[in-house]
């Protein structure tokens, strides 16, 4: 499950944070469109909260629903979870024996030998079994050495932004550092950790620096305390580069649109297209890589599409008719970009095949497109993802299972390139050491079985 979490602690009550959490979840909208919610607190014991399926200009579309969630400090989340019932949705919401709510992006892998510590407590989720723990630690311990702990008992990767009922805000990032997860402020009147630095921008306050892996951050009335809590040993997610993450985020210390324009550079030098007429990108994610591609090549840069509606993220749809929807609803191409002319098309990735296929069959029969060379910006995705990010499973995963000129044949390209994965951690520009690179290469830093990746339901 992919999420955007965000956590606001204002250091007067004058606050409403009910509202900045708002924006903040809707710039982290493109995380997860199946559901939404936040959770706020004045310091008076009591959580006050509101979540639902739904995007969150449906969810919070009531102004009373953003004014009876009170308080000076809250969190909040977006999910791609499937799943509508209620008490899988997040934030998660624990009573006992401390109230704790909780928002979490990532996975956890020893779920079943965790579960038998919450007993009886039964958790309906991976957030709320999180939460159950944390409640628990708390009992004893104050809550930068609870999560200090948890960081050694929970293995898997995430980042995690806590509230508790006495009015403390707690953010975690997991050792590895997998999840994105950044920091901001606005002077001294409010804290703020997000998944992306967009969401920080948006509230008006100034991102300050990444999470460090295993690093925690504690918020009260009267202070924020900082905690390296375990030694960090970075494997930080490539895809989030690639397409996960909005171009205006920076994300481990390097700017995404700057990733995505050195990408679009080095598809370029690795398989130019001669004769090119024009450079198309898909919106939106590949736009940047286009443009790179086009500025390196000398191809003009052509406008091929228009989106229609919402962005809807037609790849982590559930369904082939959703799917098949997702496309056609989100592309309206314009013909004349594209009649007549040899077309480089440039895209983000290519998950199942399906989606670039539907788009080089309407550019060329139904447009007229004479010539399509499609460049994808991302390395061959071979593998799912263990740790929660929504790419299919292998045997769905066009390029785990035939060869490139294979794909190009079924896609119906004239000629058909992915960027190498040495091209994408060059325009990253992070050691290959320091990247989880498992959906590209089908080598995982944290291996999916360790500890048992039964997720005990
Ligand atoms: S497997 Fe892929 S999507 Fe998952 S964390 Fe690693 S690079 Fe990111």
């Amino acid at each position: 499950m992919g999420s955007g979490i965000i956590g606001i602690y204002g250091f007067s009550r004058l606050w409403k944070m009910a509202r900045f959490l708002y924006y903040g979840l809707m710039a982290l909208q493109h995380r997860g469109q199946e559901t939404c919610g936040i959770v706020t607190s004045a310091g008076n014991g009591n959580l006050y909260h509101h979540k639902a399926p739904g995007l969150v200009d449906q969810v919070f579309s009531e102004p009373k629903i953003i004014e009876a969630l009170k308080g000076w400090m809250g969190i909040g989340c977006v999910t791609a979870m499937p799943e509508k019932e209620l008490g899988k949705i997040q934030p998660a919401l624990v009573e006992g024996p401390q109230k704790v709510a909780l928002c979490f992006d990532g996975k956890i892998l020893n779920v079943k030998e965790l579960t038998g510590r919450v007993k009886p407590f039964v958790p309906q989720s991976e957030a709320e079994l999180f939460a159950a723990l944390f409640s628990r630690e708390l009992e004893e311990k104050h809550p930068l050495d609870a999560m200090a702990e948890l960081m050694k008992t929970v293995k898997g990767v995430y980042s995690t932004v806590i509230l508790t009922g006495k009015g403390e805000m707690v953010a975690a990032r997991d050792p590895r550092g997998v999840k994105p997860l950044t920091i901001g402020s606005f002077g001294f009147d409010y804290g703020v950790v997000a998944s992306e630095s967009c969401a920080v921008d948006v509230i008006g306050a100034d991102f300050k620096s990444d999470l460090k892996p295993g690093e925690i951050y504690y918020f009260d009335s009267q202070s924020i305390k900082r905690k390296q809590a375990v030694k960090p040993q970075p494997s930080y997610c490539a895809f989030e580069h690639v397409y996960l993450a909005r171009p205006d985020s920076w994300i481990n210390g390097s700017s995404v649109y700057n990733a995505r324009m050195e990408i679009g550079k080095r598809l370029a030098k690795e398989n130019p297209v001669r004769d090119a007429e024009v450079v198309l990108g898909v919106p939106e994610t590949a736009i940047p890589f286009a443009v790179a591609y086009s500025n390196e090549t000398g191809t003009p840069l052509g406008l091929g599409f228009v989106q229609t509606g919402r962005r809807v993220r037609s790849a982590i749809k559930p369904t082939q008719f959703e799917r098949l929807v997702g496309v056609q609803l989100k592309l309206n191409p314009i013909k004349t970009a594209m009649a007549g002319k040899k077309i480089v098309l440039v895209d983000d990735s290519v998950v199942r095949g399906t989606t670039t296929k539907n788009t080089v069959s309407l550019m060329r029969n139904r447009m007229g497109a004479k010539e399509i060379h499609v460049r994808v910006g991302s390395p061959r995705l071979v593998a799912s993802c263990p740790y929660g990010t929504e790419v299919p499973p292998e045997d769905e995963l066009i390029a785990a299972n035939l060869t490139p000129g294979e794909v190009g044949k079924v896609v119906g390209a004239d000629s058909f390139h992915w960027l190498s994965l040495r091209g994408l951690t060059d325009a990253l520009g992070i050691p290959k050491s320091r990247l989880c690179l498992g959906c590209f290469s089908g080598k995982y830093p944290l291996p999916p079985e360790e500890g048992g990746a039964d997720d005990g339901r």
